[in-house]
């Protein structure tokens, strides 16, 4: 078994100098972190062997040495690439990515293009990768995608192929408010290409709930604990903060570099390291550190900014606006407050090896990070491991991912100067027996959570939900061989029976039930059915007969409304009671059902002669999924005494005359005659009971792919219509 690990960028950059290509490792947090557990796979107990990366290469490259740069990459790192125009890789990264998902993500929306452009090169590059993939995964393959460059793919191929598939996002997902801003059709496209995963991950559980939201808002699907029920398969969404290789930042050896604290008497290290973003809140840093020189004179000549940036995104606008922002603002701190021999910020636009940046950590008493949003914030992690004396204290923004995992350090809004300001002098004040005590309990945390155990849990929840999804859904599909077995019985039996439920089975379940009526199509395909000899119909809804009467009155069908208070037989197409009901329990339901409707905007009471129904599907779906839990324990606490039972539908509530279901409702049919061949096919949570009395013989089947007591399912609801057609063509095709 292989992990597919597909990412923007490849482990390895390529350039082209003289005529030659030449490769890099690319130095970013997730290849570094990964490589250990990518390393580890095959020496242990794991069932997964081997790991390929699919990725960018970082240039263009011709189309006639593409076999040969594969055979290179694949050989060296691992690596399988995915070939793009550079334009077009431009395109994306600099627009959608980093024009329009970037600062909108990062909460500065008004930094965000919302350019449709943009967003087609983005579908435009999913589509690249998912028919690249498709050439490369193979039946076994597990498949890991990484972050925001990629999210139309999941469900790209999950129309193709059959793998396990996993997401992590490491960038924040924002609030509703913020991501509802997106265009309509990238905002639903967006988190439906997520949905097509089994497993989706997030860094903090504000990002995962967040996500949710979203979902449940915009998709309109419900999350049971963090379950998703998709027609074919089932997302979880969870919570993995990303770890760091804690071992190598501890142990490293960084010698001939520095990495002893200076002596008494020498300014006192605060370290600030970050890529050049406007999400870092480095401005707010230095304006910070500022104000604590402005407010403790005493530590002038006694403390120093070491300000690492690394260049990032030099083809954005806002980047380079920033950068001569910081420029300039580096040398008003230095011009104001310096002198011959003391700088107070010494500014470095660089990045830095490990072996440097890992010195630079040891070095410094205090880092200084303070993020006005950061997904996760790796380099608070990596300083905290790496202070092999535990002494040093970390500053870190509320706004860090990282945060919630390192309680111990000092956590500060960065919107707040004033907090900036007197976290610094705090540190630089903290006793170092206290310095030690955090520093203790945050390495053992991340030497505990590291980024193998990350991965590890990650790869595992993901075999093991996508198993257990596949499992119960292979042990039920009406396969093929099924059908054809299903059609054999069908062709020899003498008399038959099909009990069908109508919203969901015979037509899609509608946002507004009252569009759902019968097409032409359907109405012939039903016609044909009951005219072929021995053949009954009976479809079962939970709708009132003058709808059921209007749409199917002149063809001869069994028809049962209301759940099955009434029942309407082919044979004279009178419309009675299946037994004497009563309507009495109404008086106490519909004044309990109008108090929720006051309460809820959007929503109804549909009052039939022995039933109540109180539909929410024009309600705000958040509200409404808050108030449904509500409503249904008031009505099932009052219907225990009176004689009705509550049945919870798809964004309606009903309820019924007691010993009237679906259930009850198939043993009056098949009691009547005796049938060889009976099928039942259902979608609704009121079905259950229709497939429970089945008898042994029967073909009961549930539409969609949750759990079911049916014996068979089918995945959605075209597949119940295509199994009928081929009932009704009789060839068995
Ligand atoms: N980094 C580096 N050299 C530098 C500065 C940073 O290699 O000079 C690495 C750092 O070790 C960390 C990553 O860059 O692993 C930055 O990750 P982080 O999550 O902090 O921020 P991001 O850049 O992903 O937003």
């Amino acid at each position: 078994m292989r992990l597919l690990i597909v990412s923007n960028r490849l482990p390895v950059a390529l350039s082209k100098e003289n005529g030659k290509y030449t490769m890099a490792k690319s130095a970013g947090g997730l290849v570094s972190g990964l490589s250990d557990y990518l390393n580890s796979l095959g020496n242990d107990t794991s069932e997964i062997k081997d790991y390929i990366w699919m990725g960018w290469p970082g240039t263009n490259i011709e189309k006639n040495e593409e076999e040969e740069v594969r055979r290179q990459v694949q050989q060296s790192h691992k690596a399988s690439p995915v070939f793009l125009s550079k334009k077009l890789m431009d395109n994306v990264y600099l627009g959608f990515c980093n024009r329009t998902i970037w600062p909108l993500f990062h909460y500065f929306p008004n930094y965000a293009r919302f350019d449709l452009e943009y967003w087609h090169d983005y579908k435009r590059m999913n589509e690249i990768f998912r028919d690249e993939l498709l050439k490369e995964i193979q039946k076994d393959d597990i498949i890991w995608i990484h972050d925001y460059h990629l999210m139309l793919l999941p469900a790209m191929l999950r129309e193709k192929v059959s793998n396990p598939i996993g997401f992590f996002l490491h960038i924040p997902f924002p609030s509703y408010e913020l991501y509802r801003m997106l265009h309509k059709e990238s905002r639903l496209q967006i988190l439906n290409g997520l949905l097509g995963a089994d497993l989706i991950g997030f860094h903090t559980h504000d990002y995962t709930v967040h996500f949710l939201k979203s979902v449940l808002r915009i998709v309109g699907k419900e999350n049971h604990m963090g379950k998703i029920s998709m027609p074919d398969h089932t997302v979880e969404v969870n919570t993995f903060p990303m770890g760091i290789d804690f071992n190598k930042f501890h142990t490293m050896d960084v010698s001939p570099h520095p990495s002893v604290k200076p002596d008494r008497g020498k300014p006192k290290i605060v370290l600030s390291v970050d890529r050049l973003d406007y999400s870092k809140g480095i401005v707010n840093r230095l304006k910070g550190f500022e104000l604590f020189l402005e407010k403790n004179p005493e530590w002038h000549g006694k403390v120093c900014m070491h300000m690492i940036v690394v260049p990032s995104r030099t083809g954005v606008g806002s980047y380079r606006k920033i950068k001569s922002q910081l420029d300039e603002l580096v040398g008003q701190i230095n011009g104001n407050f310096g002198n011959m021999s003391w700088m107070p910020v010494i500014y470095q636009y660089t990045s830095l090896p490990h072996k440097e940046l890992i010195a630079q950590y040891r070095m410094s008493h205090v880092a200084l990070l303070t993020p006005l949003r950061d997904g996760m914030n790796l380099v608070a992690k990596e300083y905290v491991a790496s202070l092999t004396d535990q002494k040093g204290v970390l500053i870190i923004s509320e706004f860090a991912g990282a945060a919630k995992e390192m309680s111990e350090s000092l956590v500060i809004n960065p919107n707040n100067i004033d907090e900036i300001a007197d976290a610094i002098a705090e540190a630089l004040r903290l006793p170092m027996k206290d310095q030690v005590r955090g520093n203790r309990i945050m390495q053992k945390r991340l030497k505990r959570y590291d980024v193998t155990k990350w991965a590890t849990d990650f790869v595992d929840m993901l075999l093991k939900n996508s198993r257990i999804s596949r499992d119960s859904v292979s042990r039920k599909l009406l396969s093929p061989k099924i059908q054809d077995e299903l059609f054999d019985s069908y062709q020899k039996a003498v008399s038959r029976i099909i009990i069908v439920n109508y919203d969901g089975t015979l037509v899609p379940y509608t946002r507004y039930p009252a569009s759902a009526e019968p097409s032409g199509e359907l109405l012939s395909l039903l016609r044909d059915l009951e005219t072929q000899e021995k053949t009954d119909i009976v479809i079962i809804s939970g709708r009132g007969k003058e709808e059921l009467e209007e749409w199917f009155g002149d063809l001869p069908l069994n028809l049962t409304a209301e759940h099955g208070s009434w029942i309407r037989e082919a044979a004279n197409r009178v419309w009675r009671l299946l037994k004497p009901l009563s309507s009495e329990w109404k008086e106490e339901v519909v004044p309990i059902l109008e108090t929720y409707t006051d309460r809820l905007p959007g929503s109804y009471v549909q009052e039939r002669e022995y039933s109540v129904a109180w539909h929410y599907h024009k309600s705000d779906i958040e509200q409404a999924s808050q108030l449904v839990k509500e409503v249904n324990d008031h009505l099932l606490s009052i219907t225990t005494n009176i004689s009705a039972h509550v049945i919870h539908g798809s964004k309606v509530i009903e309820v019924s005359n007691s010993g009237i279901n679906k259930g009850e409702l198939a043993m009056h049919w098949l009691s009547r005659k005796q049938y060889d061949f009976i099928l039942a096919i259902g979608a609704g949570w009121s079905d259950e009971l229709l497939f429970q009395t089945m008898p042994e013989h029967a073909w009961p089947v549930k539409v969609g792919l949750s759990q079911t007591s049916a014996r068979y399912v089918v995945k959605k609801q075209s597949d119940a219509i295509a199994l009928l057609d081929r009932l009704r063509a009789g060839t068995g095709k």
